[in-house]
């Protein structure tokens, strides 16, 4: 199926060393209410003309107050992409902050670092928990 059409939420996998991570940063949403206490990937949507790698940083900006260096793109089971619902797809990087401290600005309202064995132990929305299960995997096998 074609994901042209559909808008794009960009999200990131902040860890604190892309070739060996192993503290992964979670944050917990405050809004909408459907979503409110469940924890993200930090990230949304795209704006209009907006790159996706732009968009990113303008997010990061915004929510957590940092700088960020992007990875590798984490490659979802769409073309590439991760369903989020009909309409909407997301794409993930993995980051690494290299300015600032991280706080939650704005969307939430809990950061916290997770470490090497705790990456599932809190309630992520539904398509983070299929990224980070997949990047688990994606470590045990490589
Ligand atoms: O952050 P924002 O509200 O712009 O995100 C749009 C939608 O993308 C949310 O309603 C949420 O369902 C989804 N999302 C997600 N995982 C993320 C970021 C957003 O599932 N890490």
């Amino acid at each position: 199926m074609s994901h042209d059409l559909d808008t794009c939420v960009v999200a990131a996998a902040i860890v604190d060393d892309f070739q060996r991570p192993r503290r992964l940063l979670a944050a917990r949403r405050t809004h909408p209410a459907e979503l409110s206490g469940w924890w993200e990937l930090p990230g949304g949507k795209v704006d209009g003309a907006e790159s996706p790698v732009d968009a990113l940083h303008r997010e990061l900006k915004e929510e957590l107050g940092i700088g960020a260096e992007l990875g590798a793109e984490i490659s979802g089971p769409a073309d590439g992409l991760w369903p989020l619902r009909p309409g909407l797809v997301m794409r993930v990087w993995w980051a690494m902050i290299i300015e600032g401290s991280p706080e939650p600005l704005q969307d939430h309202d809990r950061i916290c670092w997770l470490g090497p064995s705790e990456w599932l132990n809190v309630p992520w929305l539904p398509s983070d928990t299929a990224v980070i299960a997949h990047i688990i995997d994606a470590r045990r096998s490589g």
